[in-house]
Parts: C-alpha cells; sequence; structure tokens
C-alpha cells in the first residue's frame, strides 16, 4: 500500500506542517487549506500547484 506525504518545508516554507494520505489528490484540499489559513495564500496558482505537486513524496509499505 502506497501513502502520499507532503512538508511545508519541501516547498520552502519555514513551517512545520506535514499531511498524508492515500492519494496526492487526496492532500491538496488539505494543503489549500493550510496555506490559506497559516500562510493568507487565497488561491493556489498553477506553479505552486506544480510545487507542491513535485514535492508530495510517495511511499510504499
Ligand atoms: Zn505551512
Amino acid at each position: 500500500m502506497a501513502s502520499y506525504h507532503f512538508r511545508c518545508k519541501d516547498i520552502g516554507m519555514s513551517c512545520d506542517f506535514r499531511i498524508s494520505g492515500k492519494s496526492a489528490e487526496e492532500l491538496l484540499p488539505d494543503i489549500a487549506e493550510h496555506a490559506k489559513s497559516a500562510h493568507g495564500i487565497e488561491e493556489i496558482d498553477d506553479q505552486l500547484k506544480q510545487k507542491v505537486g513535485s514535492a508530495i513524496k510517495k511511499r510504499i509499505f
């Protein structure tokens, strides 16, 4: 089974937020919510989306 992990640090934020889930798509809404509440980013544009996408790491158990 695979799991997907994202850390805010991986996109250069000095922030300890981390999240994991069963798919990369599942993480995106929560990342967007965090970006908004913690970093004041109202909308994730394509550039940031790509950055986030490449920072999400897959782990297989
Ligand atoms: Zn953060």
